[in-house]
């Protein structure tokens, strides 16, 4: 059976292996017209006060509306954009989408902040010191404190001079900082004393399975006392069951973010929700 399947793995994955690099050399194509196509757009998913239900902050989340093969996900296109030098173009015009939205939104919520994620390939690709977000938010006239720029934590774990002074650059300018994916990188926790942070996200990974007594709720807590000691404020990724946010809620945690209150959706519908909480 062995050798059966040997011979099978030969004749089976190499042409398919050769059609996946095709499919992706295909995809890098249509990738670069998909800007002009006008084929991106961003949607919005709430992100809420855990204590009061209130919601004043958002991640702006990309989306790839393909001609044929439709809605594309970003994990799979996100990482194509890097490894063909555009994510710098891509990445700018989601960061004016989320600026010019949280612009309008924060005549309704005047505290409004919008969440823009920023992958290390981006930071590479760009200007050493000088970032193209900052001349938007200048040409706009909108408070730096409007926009939370979301990072991972391994950009921060070989931080270069070039990568700590950008990262100042967004502090000069009133912007946000947020460790996105929390606890899924690496260990070291010096970075948190070495950088300004304003937000940790847990990591959906240690929210998904969240039960009273159990490791990831250790984890949990754990995170909060020490993110709060440090004067960092906390949101949990994922959340989807009302059992997951209550104990999240009891422990102390900022924010939630998840399908239980709402999927990412169109600003028109993220409007509905001012429409519905203000009068
Ligand atoms: P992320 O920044 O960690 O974003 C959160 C992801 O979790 C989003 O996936 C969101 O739709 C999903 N999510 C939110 N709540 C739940 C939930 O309750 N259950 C489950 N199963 N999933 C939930 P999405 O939109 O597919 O984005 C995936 C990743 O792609 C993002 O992860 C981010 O790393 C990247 N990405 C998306 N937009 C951009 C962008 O504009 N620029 C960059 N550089 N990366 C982006
Ligand atoms: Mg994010
Ligand atoms: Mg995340
Ligand atoms: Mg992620």
């Amino acid at each position: 059976a062995a050798k059966r399947l040997g011979r099978n793995r030969c004749s089976y994955f190499t042409p398919s292996m050769q059609e996946a690099a095709q499919a992706r050399m295909r995809l890098a194509v249509d990738l670069r017209a998909a800007l002009a196509q006008q084929q991106f757009r961003v949607l919005y998913q709430p992100i809420v006060d855990l204590a009061t239900g209130d919601v004043h902050k958002a991640e702006a989340l990309l989306r790839w509306e393909h001609p044929t093969l439709g809605l594309v996900s970003p994990e799979k296109f996100i990482p194509l954009a890097e490894e063909t030098g555009m994510i710098g173009e891509i990445g700018h015009w989601v960061f004016r989408q989320a600026a010019n939205q949280v612009q309008h939104w924060r005549k309704f919520r005047e505290d409004f902040q919008i969440s823009v994620n920023k992958s290390p390939a981006q930071f590479m690709s760009e200007d050493r010191v000088h970032d193209t977000w900052f001349d938007y938010l200048r040409e706009l006239q909108l408070e730096g404190n409007s926009v939370v720029v979301e990072i991972t934590e391994g950009l921060l774990l070989d931080a270069s001079p070039a990568i700590t002074n950008k990262l100042l650059g967004f502090r000069d300018a009133g912007m946000q900082v947020a460790i996105d994916d929390f606890g899924t990188g690496y260990s070291s926790l010096a970075y948190l004393k070495k950088f300004d942070i304003d937000y940790l996200k847990i990591d959906r990974a240690f929210i998904r399975n969240l039960a009273p007594n159990s490791d990831d709720m250790a984890l949990c807590e754990a995170i909060i006392v020490m993110a709060h000691k440090l004067g960092i404020q906390v949101i949990a990724e994922g959340i989807e069951t009302e059992a997951q946010r209550d104990l999240l809620a009891a422990a102390g945690c900022d924010y939630g973010q998840g399908y239980l209150f709402s999927r990412p959706i169109a600003a028109e519908a993220f409007e509905q929700l001012f429409a519905s909480t203000t009068a």
